[in-house]
């Protein structure tokens, strides 16, 4: 049945064993309101956009009214943060359901910041408008990048203050993902749970995400190598346009191959493998260079979650399982040279393709070069503006590049149209994200709306993305940000 506002619920997560989540409603706030809308992603989904942009939308995405047939949890989960492993769960985050879009497709409608839970250790299970404005830019941004991603719906104000380090005004985010099912819900189950709920859980996640799987009868082992080639995919596409995710522990990595909680992420400026703009990873765990080891890395401990169903024999088992993450650094390094090609208008393949590649970071690491312009500049053939551009190195790397593109039949405008799609003329830089975050905490999202707009055609190469594409001034102190 079709609720007024076009709400669709089917809440498939909600009729797993009673372990893996527990009924909680959002807490009442006193003084909904929306502050972002996004209308066209409502319209996507089914929904009414106008009937929800005003005061109803407001009442449930702050929470404060539950849509016809949402059915509110929290999902339990498990977690390794920064390397330990920890029992989590949503600790602010409630679930209303699950929408079916107008296509059929399944999305998750969480409300990120709706208050305390049983998974809420000692938090305040509130949000701050800031953060979750930040997550609506930048999770929009990655969409319109190509990247896979969870979405964002709305953010709501509360009404109630957020304590943190100072009174913060308080907010809702509402996410859409395909699902929120983490390596950290494998984790949590294969730790806490019976062998048979594993079984139930592979089960859902193969039919939820891996439809077409193959179709073979070790399901627990066809969901790894599915779940290893997407986040493989994944994880080159954020290297490819210089998104470090910033927090990258186990309970961060969906199982649809999403990228999901937009904490201290950033995206890169000058080009730096050691790039880390989190404030608490002072041990450069998730820098930019580390991402692709980091997944590696997070996908075995999914493997080690799924021994108990991957096989009877437990030393099959890790033999599978090992075989299973052995092919994630080939699935990368393929993805990623694919992509690099494209960023530099490459057809076919040469041996010395991956070399071109590397030398040209290692330029761009010397001359801290800003990785999106330096490759804007490839695009439309501009030669000066930075010292990598002006400097002799980089004129014998232009002079081998140029030889190769003379080797292949497609036409220069071919190379062109491929780099234009490739490299994108704006990012959500981060100097531009804090002013338009600074402007919409004075009550002004007009600056806020203005950089969504040029964010949202990425690709288009307009001259109106001109001033996005501006260079942050030299920065006295890295930038860093707190989650
Ligand atoms: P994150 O670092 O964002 O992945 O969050 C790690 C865990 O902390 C998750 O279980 C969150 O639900 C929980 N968490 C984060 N902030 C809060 C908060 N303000 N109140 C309660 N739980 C929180
Ligand atoms: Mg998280
Ligand atoms: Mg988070």
């Amino acid at each position: 049945t079709t609720a007024a506002a076009g709400w669709h619920f089917d809440n498939s997560y909600a009729r797993l064993p009673r372990a893996f989540f527990a009924e909680q409603a959002p807490t009442r706030v006193s003084a909904p309101k929306i502050a972002l809308f996004n209308a066209r992603l409502a319209g996507e989904l089914g929904l009414d956009a106008e009937a929800l942009s005003g005061g109803e939308g407001a009442e449930i995405f702050a929470g404060n009214r539950i849509p016809e047939g949402a059915q509110p949890i929290a999902q339990a989960y498990a977690g390794h943060q920064f390397g330990h492993f920890t029992m989590l769960g949503d600790g602010r985050a409630v679930l209303l359901g699950e929408q079916l879009a107008p296509g059929g497709a399944r999305f998750d409608i969480q409300l990120k910041g709706a208050g305390r839970t049983p998974y809420s250790r000692g938090g305040d299970g509130r949000a701050a408008l800031g953060p979750m404005l930040r997550e609506y830019v930048i999770s929009e941004a990655m969409h319109a990048l190509g990247i896979p991603t969870t979405r964002s719906l709305a953010v709501t104000t509360t009404g109630n203050a957020v304590i943190r380090e100072s009174e913060l005004t308080g907010a809702v985010l509402t996410r859409v993902a395909a699902s929120h099912l983490r390596v950290g819900t494998f984790q949590y189950v294969s730790a806490a749970r019976p062998a048979e709920e594993l079984g139930i859980l592979v089960d859902y996640a193969l039919e939820r995400h891996y439809p077409d799987h193959d179709r073979e009868d070790n399901r627990a082992l066809a969901l790894l190598r599915e779940v290893v080639a997407r986040q493989a995919a994944l994880i080159a596409k954020w290297q490819l346009v210089g998104f470090v995710h910033g927090v990258m522990n186990t309970d961060n990595m969906a199982i649809s191959g999403e990228t999901i909680d937009y904490g201290p992420c950033a995206f890169m400026d000058a080009f730096d493998t050691a790039t880390v703009f989190s404030s608490i990873d002072r041990q450069g765990r998730y820098a930019y260079g580390n991402q692709p080891q980091i997944a590696a890395w997070n996908l075995a401990r999914l493997a080690e979650a799924l021994l108990p169903v991957l096989a009877e024999d437990e030393e099959r088992a890790v033999e599978l399982a090992e075989e299973a993450i052995a092919a994630f650094p080939e699935l990368y390094r393929g993805r990623w040279l694919a992509g690099m090609r494209a960023k530099l208008g490459l057809f076919g393949e040469e041996a010395e393709d991956e070399a071109l590649v590397q030398d040209l970071l290692a330029l761009m690491q010397r001359h801290r070069a800003d990785y999106t312009d330096t490759f804007l500049a490839l695009t439309h053939g501009r030669t000066a503006g930075s010292a990598l551009l002006e400097a002799p190195a980089f004129a014998e790397w232009r002079e081998r590049w140029q030889a190769r593109r003379g080797r292949q039949a497609e036409s220069a405008e071919d190379a062109e149209r491929t780099m234009r799609a490739a490299n994108p003329a704006v990012i959500p830089r981060n100097h531009r994200v804090e002013e338009a975050l600074a402007a919409a905490e004075q009550g002004d999202y007009g600056v806020l709306e203005r950089l969504l707009a040029a964010l949202s055609d990425p690709y288009a190469h307009a001259p109106g993305q001109a001033a996005f594409a501006a260079l942050p001034e030299p920065a006295a102190r890295p930038y860093r940000t707190y989650c």
